[in-house]
């Protein structure tokens, strides 16, 4: 469903992504985990194309998002990129409300500009999405009278009033403290569980790797290391430099 084939990505000299293979399939909820710098938030820049690619190809869906021309990687026409954009949310560490809205426009706005729904509608839209993130009563608030929690919450509730297949999140939950990690925890996890999301999602935290994901993936220096169950790595991983990095981190 999402795939990157021989993908290889450098900023000038510093090569982030060296011929990384790694396929998604529908429905999976990865994580990738890994030291600072492995090239993990690079993963998931180039899914939103906030980045280019050198070499290579990503494929999602049955679209090519970047195609290798031999002579670095191109994006298709504006039609096919756009539709193939929409398919794709990304939430990130920082939740980046617009601070000048309501939670609730910040929720609507989107759906409005972008699909051109009514503004009723995305209303409406965006009072079911609060009620499912449990924010019903905040809809009338700035994000800045919101905890973190909340804020991330609303922040994951904008993105899904766009209607995404994958969501992509970049340590969602790295900001919070921790009884509030959990609440947005709970929020990804119904989610999962009631929609059929494809979920690719990034984070140090490695109890949230275990909570959310069906495969967990150790990349370090852009490459992948080892992938397998949460079980598999967190617990019995096969490799040394997997079994370092999580003697650190636990
Ligand atoms: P972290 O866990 O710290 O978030 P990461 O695995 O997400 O790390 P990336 O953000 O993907 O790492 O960065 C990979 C490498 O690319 C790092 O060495 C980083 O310094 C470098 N890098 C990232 N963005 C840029 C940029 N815009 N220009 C130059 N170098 C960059
Ligand atoms: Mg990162």
């Amino acid at each position: 469903f999402i795939s990157f084939r021989s993908v290889c990505k450098s900023y000038g000299g510093l090569h982030v992504l060296k011929n990384l293979d790694l396929t998604i399939r529908q429905h999976e909820h990865v994580v990738l985990i890994g030291p600072s710098g492995s090239g993990k938030s690079t993963i998931l820049r180039v899914l939103m194309t906030l980045e280019s690619i050198q070499k290579g190809n990503v494929l999602v869906g049955d679209g090519h998002l970047w195609r290798d021309t031999g002579d670095g990687a191109s994006m298709p026409p504006p039609r096919e990129l756009n539709a193939i954009r929409r398919k794709i949310g990304m939430v990130f560490q920082s939740f980046n409300l617009f601070p000048h809205m309501t939670v609730l426009r910040n929720v609507a706005e989107a759906p409005v500009r972008v699909l051109k729904i009514s503004r009723a509608e995305a209303n409406e839209r965006a009072r079911k999405l609060l009620l499912s993130v449990g924010l019903a009563e905040k809809e009338d608030c700035y994000p800045i009278q919101l905890s973190g929690g909340q804020q991330q919450r609303v922040a994951i509730a904008r993105c899904l009033a766009m209607r995404p297949e994958i969501l992509l999140f970049d340590e969602v939950t790295s900001a919070l403290d921790p009884e509030t990690v959990s609440e947005v925890l709970n929020v990804i996890r119904s989610l999962a569980s009631e929609h059929k999301f494809t979920i690719l999602m990034v984070t140090h935290q490695m109890d949230v790797a275990r909570e959310i994901g069906n495969r967990v993936v150790f990349l370090e220096r852009g490459r992948i290391i080892e992938e397998g169950s949460p079980n598999q790595v967190l617990d019995n991983p096969r490799n040394d430099r997997t079994r370092s990095f999580l003697r650190a981190v636990l």
